[in-house]
């Protein structure tokens, strides 16, 4: 089976690279196809006539970019998606999986975050250009099985981290930004700051594991409702900062701003759904070996990482 993979030059699609499929996967990134484009989408599918997309180009950012580029974060990912799931219909691709985001979910949600509840109010404030562009992804994938018989499906990880991240301090993830900050801490020999107390728990998906459970929802999941991909498991930011330290040998002081927000205390999801469909939870990268992995990475790429321009 020849499987497109939009986004394969970023983070989930690095993992792609790596993986030992028996799929024929092709990788490719905005450089080869603009997907905001209608013209470079259609010759994207004209070139490489793909039996399955798994579609994860995106506009990605952290919440000070995803506030500042609100409306681009909105057109450029609303292009992207409907030029692509539009295609795939046209050029009878056989299934397409997408990726939301559980910051795509309602403020105001009962929790664990559950896939019936994607669209039960408003998303925060601060994402609301990037979450109504992704929640449409879920619109479209629906409305096109409704209409043509198209099987597409949406999956939602939650934070992922991992190698290839962007680690931009103003745009990037918390992850990338932590490993960031203690690295050049240790450089510099000035404590890194940290907003609030770091009490705030998330859960964290090692990227890597995505190709594998994508590859499984290409094979076991046909449902018309979207499902919560990422692991079960909340860590405080606090620990992460801990083993952040560790990983980096880092024995100097950390600071905690305490005038400073710290979110929701806590946003876990429910990976039940996934479970059903044969995913064993325990093949989830446990998160000490993903985020060694990760610091590892970052030590010998650095300061030849993303973020660093
Ligand atoms: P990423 O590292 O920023 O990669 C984004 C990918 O999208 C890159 O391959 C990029 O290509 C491609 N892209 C961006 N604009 C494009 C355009 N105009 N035309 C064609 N391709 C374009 O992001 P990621 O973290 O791997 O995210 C992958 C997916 O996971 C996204 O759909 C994202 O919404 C979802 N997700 C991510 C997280 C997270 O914590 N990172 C959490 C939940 C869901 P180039 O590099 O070649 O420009």
């Amino acid at each position: 089976m020849r499987v497109l993979v939009t986004g394969g030059t970023g983070m989930v699609g690095s993992s792609f690279a790596e993986e030992k499929s028996s799929h024929e996967l092709i990788l490719v990134g905005s450089k080869q196809y603009d997907l905001r484009s209608w013209h470079d989408t259609q010759l994207m599918m004209m070139n490489i006539i793909p039996d399955v997309v798994i579609h994860l180009a995106a506009r990605v950012g952290g919440v000070k970019g995803n506030t500042d580029f609100v409306a681009d974060f909105f057109s450029e990912n609303i292009n992207m998606n409907t030029n692509v799931l539009q295609a795939s219909k046209e050029f009878g691709v056989k299934k397409v999986v997408s990726l939301l985001s559980t910051c795509v979910y309602p403020d105001k949600v009962n929790y664990p975050l559950t896939e019936d509840q994607v669209h039960n109010g408003p998303p925060h404030l601060s994402n609301f250009g990037y979450a109504y562009s992704k929640r449409m992804l879920d619109v479209q994938s629906k409305a096109l099985r409704q209409q043509y018989g198209c099987n597409f499906i949406c999956a939602i990880p939650n934070n992922l981290y991992g190698p290839h991240d962007n680690f931009d301090l103003e745009n990037g993830h918390v992850i990338p930004a932590i490993i960031r900050k203690i690295w050049e801490a240790k450089q510099t020999g000035v404590a890194p700051i940290f907003w609030s107390d770091g009490s705030a728990l998330r859960e964290f998906t090692y990227a890597p594991d995505l190709s594998r459970i994508l590859l499984h929802l290409l094979n076991e999941y046909n449902d018309p409702e979207p499902v919560n991909i990422g692991i079960a498991e909340e860590r405080s930011i606090a620990s992460v900062v801990d083993l952040v330290c560790k990983n980096l040998e880092y024995n100097g002081l950390v600071s905690w701003d305490e005038s400073k927000p710290a979110g929701q205390y806590r946003k876990p999801s429910s990976n039940g759904k996934l479970i059903s469909t044969g995913w064993d939870p325990s093949s989830y990268t446990a998160f000490e070996i993903g985020l060694k992995k990760t610091c590892d990475w970052f030590i010998e790429n650095y300061p030849n990482v993303r973020g660093m321009e």
